[in-house]
């Protein structure tokens, strides 16, 4: 571990890890802190819908062709139980080859942490960082690693812990929970991804592999129950719920669960310190948007790092332009996931209604259907 680096990386989750490697060529001195310590086993089982915005994005980071097992999103279907209303993107209607892509968490974060070995980025395993302060023109970043605390300083801290600091945040609980499982369907996916929502919370099916990862949103009561019902108990509920699109549900695996919650910082930025990805923002994953969102802050950090000289690194001034850059994109994205959490979870008459207009609007004005396609694809800079 390095006592002094130009920038201190705080988390090796896949935000971290990208920020790190768009800067491995930069000429600075960087070093990634993770509290893990076996970086071959991934900090969550997840699966995670990419945009085509972020591939581009891994592309350039040389990370995408490492990439095994795939899944491109070529049509999202949106769609609300009980009514009619229905709203389908294609990737053709947009001039792209998929909309987006389901890739594995625990690959992209395996695939990324390989790349890194390659390059001067010093990744640290086992290092958790436990407080962040500054001096003046440095931050000052406390580690315990073997039970050892060290004092390191760096011209900028990135904290990218996935929001497991203790900075000020403001939180939205939802009263939600997220059931995650793999399942097969009597029909295959054609590469459609499914959002559908009901009066318990969305219900998404994403294409992986030759089934679909399924995230299940609803009380935490009913989350629960559904955890626990036998296979076949499960695939029936599920069949009921999400209504006859692909068929009979034939099998499910991996079946766990996750709190729902809205949490941003105050503030992304301190002296001497920024943060990125969960750690900024951590949001509902009904739009699949949070790590899409993390790996634009990466990206645009390390354009914000390239283009600054030694004196301006984790400045006041430099730290301001990435703040007031981010913005748009930052404050656009969890507006338009709450909305869509709060507007959809409930079973208002009235509501239901106004939703069912507003799919059918979207599904036959183009215009409005191309500019929500793109927001989601390339986020609100795009
Ligand atoms: C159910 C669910 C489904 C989701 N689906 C999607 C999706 O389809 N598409 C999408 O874009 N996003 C999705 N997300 C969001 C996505 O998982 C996150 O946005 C992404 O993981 C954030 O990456 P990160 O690197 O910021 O944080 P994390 O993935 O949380 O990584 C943080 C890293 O920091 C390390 N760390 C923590 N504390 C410390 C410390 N004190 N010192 C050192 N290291 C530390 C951790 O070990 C970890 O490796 C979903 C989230 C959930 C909950």
């Amino acid at each position: 571990m390095r006592e002094h680096s130009d920038i201190v990386i705080v988390g090796g989750g896949p935000a971290g890890t990208a920020l790190a490697l768009a800067l491995a060529d930069s000429g600075w001195q960087v070093q990634v802190l993770e509290a893990r310590t076996d970086l071959s086993r991934a900090a969550y089982k997840r699966t995670l819908a990419l945009s085509y915005g972020s591939r581009l994005i891994l592309e350039r980071l040389g990370i995408w062709a490492q990439l095994q097992d795939v899944t491109a999103i070529t049509n999202i279907q949106v769609s609300q139980r009980g009514s009619l209303g229905m709203s389908r993107m294609q990737a053709e209607e947009e001039g792209l080859p998929a909309l987006g892509y389901v890739v594995d968490y625990a690959e992209l974060d395996h695939a990324l942490h390989s790349a890194l070995q390659a390059t001067a980025v010093e990744v640290v395993a086992g290092a958790r960082v436990t407080a962040i302060a500054h001096t003046a023109g440095y931050a000052r970043v406390q580690v315990e690693r073997d039970g050892v605390v060290q004092q390191l300083t760096a011209r900028l801290a990135v904290v990218a812990d996935g929001g497991a600091g203790s900075a000020e945040r403001i939180v939205r609980e939802y009263g939600q929970h997220a059931l995650l499982a793999s399942v097969t369907t009597e029909l295959p996916h054609n590469g459609c991804a499914y959002e559908r929502f009901t009066a318990d919370g969305p219900v998404a099916l994403l294409p992986q592999g030759n089934g679909f990862a399924l995230v299940w949103t609803g009380t935490p009561e009913r989350v629960g129950e559904l955890l626990a019902l036998p296979e076949t108990e499960f695939l029936s509920a599920l069949h009921q719920h999400f209504g006859d699109r692909v068929g009979r549900f034939l099998s499910v695996t991996g079946r766990s669960s996750f709190p729902l919650v809205l949490r941003y910082a105050r503030d992304v930025v301190a002296p001497h310190q920024v943060m990125i990805g969960n750690a900024a923002q951590t949001l509902h994953p009904v739009a699949g948007q949070g790590f899409n969102l993390g790996l634009r802050d990466a990206w645009e950090l390390a354009e914000s790092v390239r283009g600054c000289g030694r004196e301006a690194l984790g400045s006041q001034e430099m730290l301001q332009q990435y703040r007031a850059g981010r913005r748009l994109d930052t404050s656009a994205s969890i507006f338009f996931t709450d909305l869509l959490v709060r507007l959809f979870s409930n079973a208002n008459p009235v509501l239901q209604h106004t939703r069912s207009l507003g799919l059918m609007a979207l599904q036959w004005l183009p215009p409005a259907k191309h500019m929500v396609a793109r927001r989601m694809i390339f986020g609100a800079r795009g």
